[in-house]
């Protein structure tokens, strides 16, 4: 990790801020301390959350031994046991013997052996979907500025948008998931990329005003308490950043199974009450002619997009 936006990471449960810690001195091993707890940091993975079996606390002692496969191992905690050992193949064979499967080589592979094939096989075919070809416009080739970014993706999954990124951007990758994020780090393209397991719901990992760009790409559906990932969004975003929403859904018969779905106009209330401005609609696809604009009551009830930008008070 070469980025200086680790200075701004922050605990979601405690809120103070995460100071680094190096462990085997020359090892390159280290973790983030705050006031509640430590947090351990695998092949470059921010590993920032806590659960029953203080998975967190038994990856930083393999760490703490110099066991950074078995830290690996024990992060991958919940993942299928032949994704498990895959995906362990995989880093081995990498950072081992230095040795590089290709990403769709390892998507067909994790793919064929199961469980969760529907879910490899819309990873294998959308990996330039309309949604990731909308975020990338509005994210990223809309935005003339020649000025750095500091862009947070929140849900990245295994880091289809982070191959989109400008070199001088800086990206942060969140997803709750550590086999996705072990997949994204491995074919991450950029230097000035982090990639953080975490629990988004609990809160996001930055201290107040760092980000110029926050986007939740396929993901916002899934979020139980909308408001208060709003809330969190206006937090972590400088004055004016930008706010982005790619594929949102209504809350319908036809929606049932697609996550929490929400309606334009609720949405539109939520983001005005956290003082966002500048609030449009539009589709989730883009053509030659760029966003397709919609209004609030005219969105596509199955799936619809947004932007909105800070206002002075958020
Ligand atoms: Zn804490």
């Amino acid at each position: 990790m070469v980025i200086d936006i680790t200075n701004s990471l922050q605990c979601p449960y405690c809120s103070t801020q995460l100071q680094k810690t190096t462990f085997r001195q020359g090892k390159g091993f280290f973790s983030y301390s705050c006031k509640c707890d430590e947090y351990p940091v695998i092949f470059g993975i921010l590993y920032l959350k806590k659960d029953d079996f203080q998975t967190h606390k038994k990856i930083l002692q393999h760490l703490k031994k110099g066991q950074q496969l078995k830290a690996f191992y024990t992060a991958l905690i919940g993942t299928a046991k032949t994704h498990k050992f895959i995906i362990m193949l995989t880093y081995y064979l990498k950072f081992v013997l230095g040795i590089k499967l290709k990403r769709t080589h390892l998507l067909q592979i994790l793919y064929i052996a199961g469980p969760a094939r529907s879910w490899f096989s819309y990873l294998l075919k959308n990996h330039n979907r309309n949604t990731l070809q909308t975020a990338t416009y509005v994210c990223i080739n809309q935005v003339k500025s020649k000025q750095t970014y500091n862009i947070i993706d929140v849900g990245a999954g295994i880091g289809f948008f982070a191959d989109k990124i400008r070199t001088r951007d800086t990206y942060v990758g969140l997803d709750k998931s550590f086999l996705s994020t072990a997949i994204a780090q491995l074919y991450r393209q950029t230097k000035n990329c982090l990639y953080i397991c975490s629990e988004v719901e609990s809160g996001l990992p930055f201290s107040s005003n760092v980000f110029h760009q926050i986007l939740f790409l396929d993901t916002f559906a899934w979020i139980l308490n909308k408001n208060f990932l709003i809330q969190e969004s206006a937090r972590i975003l400088k004055k004016n950043g930008q706010f982005t929403m790619v594929n949102v859904h209504e809350k319908n018969a036809d929606t049932y199974w697609w996550g929490y779905g929400i309606s334009a106009n609720t949405l539109f209330s939520l983001l005005a009450k956290n003082h966002f401005k500048e609030i449009s609609f539009f589709g989730n696809s883009v053509n030659s002619r760029g966003l397709q604009s919609v209004t609030k009551t005219s969105v596509e009830p199955l799936g619809y997009s947004l932007m909105a930008s800070k206002g002075l008070h958020g």
